[in-house]
């Protein structure tokens, strides 16, 4: 595997898959998935996909019944870094209802047990910046902003001016992506706000969310259609040198990556599609340019890498979290989560 020749360098890419489980209403389900070992996953391929089975290799699999404690365990090692000057991008990849938004962020009904990554991420994050308090000064800033349809929004809309009553706005505009790497604010005009807890971020990130359902169609949930990302910026100063050490962290709910079937939709959901297609594939280009060190890497193609290009090569770290829903109905669209997958591993 790339990982095991790269991983001695500062940066690197890795590819966990995570299955969900069924959902409690979903009795006497079958599982697409055969068996899970270590890094590899074995499925049932049905007669279309050449019957039989078929098993991809990653960093890591988590089966359905790993826990969120674990899931984070395998990621926390990227916080550090962030303290310590690294750019790190963590996604969560995978089909609508595969269980994204719960990796990141949790289920609804959030508790200490259930919480996602960002949660946690953050809440190490305050915690290690504590432990180096007689070293280093860590100033920690937020922004959150979606990508719908190429355009570029801001979701703490109003968080700066008054952070804590936050009203939501209904008025989202679309910013410019700036690449500035002295400020590494690649988003300058969408709303900073220094966070000093675990509890600031909570605040924002349900500010965001309400802020992400404003322009929601009546129909569909938005939230399926767009890329939303929550970016930690952490300034640390070396008490003794005067450093200034600057990294950041992208938290990356991407958009449902299922393909629509183009004699079905028209409109506006076709073209939803069609820009969530594009920048999905823009991103499986960068990554695996990346992984194959290629000259030449197409940031250039969607507003999503354009965004993560400092935080994607180089000396950056990068984690895709891919998503799996275990219905056997859903077979058509595991096989290509993993093959995309297996072309970024
Ligand atoms: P996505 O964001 O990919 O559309 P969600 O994260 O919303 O998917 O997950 C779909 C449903 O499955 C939600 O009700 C969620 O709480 C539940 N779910 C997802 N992953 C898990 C898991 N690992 N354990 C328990 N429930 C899960
Ligand atoms: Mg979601």
């Amino acid at each position: 595997r790339l990982y095991n020749q790269v991983q001695d360098l500062k940066g690197s890419i890795r590819v966990y898959c995570r299955v969900r489980p069924f959902l409690p209403r979903q009795t006497n389900y079958i599982s697409s998935v055969d068996h899970i070992e270590e890094g590899t996953i074995t499925i049932h391929t049905p007669a279309k996909h050449g019957k039989g089975r078929r098993s991809f290799n990653f960093n890591k699999v988590f089966g359905p019944s790993a826990t969120q404690e674990e899931v984070f365990s395998d990621t926390q090692p990227l916080i550090r870094s962030v303290l310590d000057g690294y750019n790190v991008c963590i996604f969560a990849y995978g089909q609508t209802g595969s269980g994204k938004t719960y990796t990141m962020s949790g289920p609804k009904e959030l508790t200490e047990q259930n919480q996602g990554v960002n949660y946690r991420a953050l809440g190490d994050l305050f915690l290690l910046a504590e432990q180096r308090k007689d070293t280093f000064r860590y100033d920690v800033f937020v922004q959150m902003i979606e990508i719908y349809n190429e355009q570029v929004r801001d979701l703490l809309v109003t968080a700066g001016v008054n952070k804590r009553y936050p009203l939501f706005s209904s008025t989202l505009t679309t910013l410019e992506i700036r690449n500035n790497s002295q400020t590494g604010l690649n988003v300058p005009e969408a709303s900073l706000v220094r966070v000093t807890s675990t509890y600031d971020v909570i605040e924002l990130m349900n500010l965001g969310h309400k802020n992400r359902a404003v322009g929601a169609t009546a129909l569909n949930d938005r939230s399926s259609r767009s890329h939303s990302c929550l970016t930690v910026h952490v300034h640390g100063k070396d008490l003794t040198s005067g450093t200034i050490l600057r990294g950041c962290m992208h938290l990356v709910d991407l958009a449902g990556s299922e393909r629509v079937d183009k004699s079905e939709v028209t409109g506006d959901r076709l073209k939803e599609a069609q820009h969530i297609n594009k920048s999905l594939s823009a991103l499986g280009d960068v990554i695996s340019s990346l992984a194959q060190k290629n000259a030449h890497v197409p940031y250039r193609n969607s507003k999503l890498t354009q965004l993560l290009q400092d935080s994607l090569g180089g000396q950056a770290k990068t984690l895709m979290f891919v998503h799996i829903s275990p219905e056997s109905d859903a077979i058509g669209e595991t096989i290509s989560t993993l093959k995309f997958a297996e072309r970024v591993a």
